[in-house]
């Protein structure tokens, strides 16, 4: 049974720590951001595979190609973009 009260006060789905859009499918990845620098650790490389994304080891950031089958599920804010594109 679904409790719309509930539901409509609830936060919304929790989106991944932290999302890059590239446009390489290769990207190095060291932990650092303008947000969070102290969050860092050894530079790695990661390699975009056939899905559209791929995330880090270390830090669960997740790289997204941009045009790839991962870019458009993100969310909606994007589209006005991709049209202009
Ligand atoms: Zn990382």
């Amino acid at each position: 049974m679904i409790d719309a009260a509930k539901l409509a006060s609830a936060p919304p789905v929790i989106p991944p720590p932290e999302t890059t859009r590239t446009s390489s499918s290769r990207v190095a990845c060291d932990g650092a951001t303008e947000i969070a620098a102290s969050l860092g650790h050894p530079r790695v490389w990661l390699e975009i595979d056939e899905k559209g994304y791929v995330d880090c080891g270390y830090c669960d950031r997740r790289f997204v190609l941009i045009g790839g089958p991962a870019d458009v599920a993100v969310d909606g804010r994007d589209n006005g973009a991709a049209q202009a594109a």
